[in-house]
């Protein structure tokens, strides 16, 4: 592969070698299907991987948020808390349910949730617990008006500053949705991400850490709401010999095919772990010294899978410059996400801090950091970005 005749992907699936032999295993017995062998299989490996003991795949990362959101009981009326830096889906499944998001500013250390930004907005909306009843009473009748959910997000893989979070959330009594979509492999305080609050969701698309080209996981330490969920996400049958509903359900499990793909991608996950890592610390030894540029900080206890290298560099411009300079040669750089108060669909929410997350959307460029890219793939590429300065 050199750099110059094979388009370069942000992030391309990176097959193991043993998923076929998995899915020739799914078709050999038959399981083409939402349920079988391959997918009880996956839900207990990602289960042992994050040290969470109730597990259930599912279709995406987005339908992972949206059951989390319903067993929490959001619904029409209600908010949500999300960081506003982030992908579009940690906060579309808040409006499938006709909640509304309120969108927090990031912090600089680790680019996500603020918690002090966090526990602001919350103040502003009503008072720790114990004197809400006062409060409430002086708003007129405004109580339980906070948020149902606060959901942060571990961009790039790096993890955001759970401990604060959720004392922050418990201190207000706000369940937490961590967002790991991009995080499996990543560690805080020597925990896995996904497995730090009350329920965490994974997602295995395509250009994900690893992929089943399309899918995602719900992870909780408690049991009912994960049997909640594979109850939602099958249409909510009641049992009843006959087809029975009580309730809204979906279709949302992950196919036993696409289970099979994820089981051999388990057995490579800590190998491209290592290797994004390594891309990281390739660019960072590079570019370091280089005019303005920066890379996304690792604070002391937190582990990233370093996903995407993700950088700063001095201006909008400057940023423009390198991403165009390597759209030229075919090899995709991407803006850091566009933070989602900023985002013409959501012109309406409630939005808490500074300008942080946009000056990280104005400056920041998310360099290729597929690991199937070999070390001259990734020389090549530092080659065009110093040859701009
Ligand atoms: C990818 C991603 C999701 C959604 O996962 P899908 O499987 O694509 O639905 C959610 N949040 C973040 C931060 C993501 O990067």
């Amino acid at each position: 592969m050199t750099v110059s005749k094979n388009h370069i992907y942000l992030s391309a699936p990176h097959m193991g070698g043993k998923e076929q032999a998995y899915i020739k295993e799914a078709f050999d017995t038959n399981w083409i299907s939402t349920i079988g062998p391959q997918i009880n299989a996956f839900e207990e490996s990602l289960s042992q991987y994050t040290q969470t003991p109730h597990v259930v795949a599912l279709s995406s990362g987005t339908s992972a948020i949206h059951l989390a959101l319903n067993i929490l009981g959001v619904g029409r009326g209600d908010t949500v808390i999300t960081q506003s830096f982030t992908f579009a889906a940690s906060a579309f499944p808040i409006t499938y349910l006709g909640a509304k998001p309120i969108f927090i500013d990031s912090e600089k250390d680790s680019w996500n949730m603020d918690p002090n930004v966090l526990e602001d907005a919350l103040k502003q909306m009503n008072p720790p617990k114990g004197r809400a009843g006062n409060s409430a009473h002086q708003k007129g009748g405004q109580a339980n008006k906070l948020p149902k959910a606060i959901i942060p997000v571990h961009l790039y893989g790096m993890p955001a500053k759970m401990q604060e979070i959720n004392e922050v959330a418990l201190k207000y009594g706000i369940p937490v949705i961590e967002d790991a979509a991009e995080a499996l492999g990543s560690t805080y305080q020597n925990k896995r991400c996904g497995s730090l609050s009350d329920m965490g969701i994974l997602s295995f698309n395509g250009n994900k850490i690893i992929t089943t080209s399309g899918g995602g996981a719900l992870l909780s330490d408690k049991e009912q709401y994960i049997n909640k969920a594979k109850f939602l996400a099958t249409q909510a049958r009641d049992a009843a010999p006959h087809y029975q509903h009580t309730q809204i359900g979906y279709n949302y499990r992950l196919g036993n095919v696409n289970a099979a793909i994820g089981l051999g991608q388990m057995e490579v996950l800590d190998e491209r772990v290592k290797r994004k890592r390594e891309i990281f610390n390739f660019y960072k030894n590079a570019l370091t010294g280089i005019d303005g540029i920066a890379f996304q900080p690792e604070l002391k206890n937190s582990f990233s899978n370093r996903w995407l290298t993700a950088i700063l560099t001095e201006s909008f411009e400057q940023r423009e410059t390198i991403r165009l300079a390597l759209e030229k040669e075919n090899i995709e750089s991407r803006p850091l996400w566009k933070p989602m108060h900023l985002q013409p669909v959501f012109a309406d929410a409630q939005y808490f801090g500074g300008g942080v997350a946009e000056d990280l959307f104005n400056r920041g460029l998310c360099l290729p950091s597929g690991t199937a890219m070999d070390d001259s793939d990734l020389e090549g590429i530092i080659d065009i970005i110093k040859s701009q300065f």
